[in-house]
């Protein structure tokens, strides 16, 4: 396992960045260049790489996909969120004409993270595979109901002609798939989600999204820290602040990025990933939530740093 590229980092629905929150950045940007050298292009270079990301860059608004580098020579995504149509067009212009295999692995059923497939050009390709894992009974059925009459304009059978494959993996088995050892587990989340853990080659990869931790249930957190034990990544659901994880938005199904500071910090894990971010917020504010999460990590690390980043569209990690 090499590391891992994210295309959709957003929960629930994609957003885009509005005309007024571009002109907010670009007011900020020009604020920061009063008085700064910008003759050349290097000096361009220089302002840009001094600005805070929420600025000079965006988290992007793809809802749900997560592309896995193995370094073997099929693909790997965790979920089909819009950004699996991004994720596509770049396989097909990587590998353009040789057949492709594309092992797909699914957390849950729910919209986001699904509604990326009907705009998976690949799988329109013949010769081209795509085999998608998932715990829940239901997986294909989900799939090809999102592309039934009234809702699509062309069902599952006419795009894909049998090049789409179900593989249904068992909870709390490990088994062997596109060259890892993948388990998953039960999450709490209405109509359930699955988390994945990913093993190959001494490393080990979680991707945990859609699911709520209860904070008062002490078999729940072992089962996770479990889960989580070691891992040289985590990528996991901080949708909420804590407040509204433990108040209002209490059941529905999300977490926030203090319970995911708990919980990798007993797992020992090596690295966070704030992932799945709230629709509502802003560069800024997922910024902000960054900034705080690492003020946390740091006021209650133990032995070893909990490196701690949030996704973007376009963000790549190495294992
Ligand atoms: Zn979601
Ligand atoms: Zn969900």
């Amino acid at each position: 396992m090499k590391g891992v590229r994210f295309w959709g980092t957003r929960g629930s629905l994609p957003v885009a960045l509005t005309s007024a929150g571009l002109a907010n950045k670009l007011r900020g940007v020009l604020r920061a260049a009063r008085g700064q050298p910008l003759d050349t292009d290097a000096d361009i270079e220089r302002l840009l790489a001094s600005l805070p990301f929420a600025l000079a860059g965006t988290y992007g608004g793809h809802s749900s996909c997560v592309q896995i580098e193995t370094g073997g020579p099929d693909y790997v995504v965790c979920d089909m969120g819009s950004g699996l149509r991004p994720f596509g067009q770049a396989a097909m212009a990587q590998r353009a004409g040789k057949p492709q295999t594309f092992h797909i692995f699914m957390s849950h059923l729910h919209w986001d993270h699904i509604m990326g497939l009907p705009f998976f050009v690949p799988a329109f390709i013949p010769g081209n595979r795509v085999i998608v894992y998932g715990s829940h009974r239901e997986l294909e059925m989900a799939l090809r109901r999102q592309q039934e009459p009234p809702s699509f304009p062309v069902s599952f059978d006419t795009i894909f002609e049998g090049r789409v494959e179900f593989v249904h993996l068992e909870p709390g088995v490990p088994q062997q798939a596109a060259g890892m050892t993948v388990t998953t587990m039960l999450q709490r989340h209405t109509g359930d989600s699955y988390g994945y853990r990913f093993e190959s080659e001494g490393k080990a990869l979680v991707y945990t999204t859609d699911s709520e931790h209860p904070l008062a249930d002490p078999a729940h957190t072992e089962r996770f820290v479990h889960f989580f034990r070691d891992a040289d990544l985590v990528i996991f659901d901080a949708m909420y602040s804590l407040a509204d994880a433990i108040s209002v938005k209490a059941d529905w199904g999300h977490s926030s990025n203090v319970v995911a500071v708990e919980l990798c910090q007993l797992a020992r894990a090596r690295r966070l990933c704030l992932f799945h971010h709230e629709p509502v917020f802003d560069d800024a504010a997922i910024e902000a939530m960054l900034a705080e999460t690492r003020r946390l990590e740091e006021i209650t690390r133990g032995a070893a740093p909990l490196q701690v980043s949030a996704a973007y569209d376009g963000l790549e990690i190495l294992l």
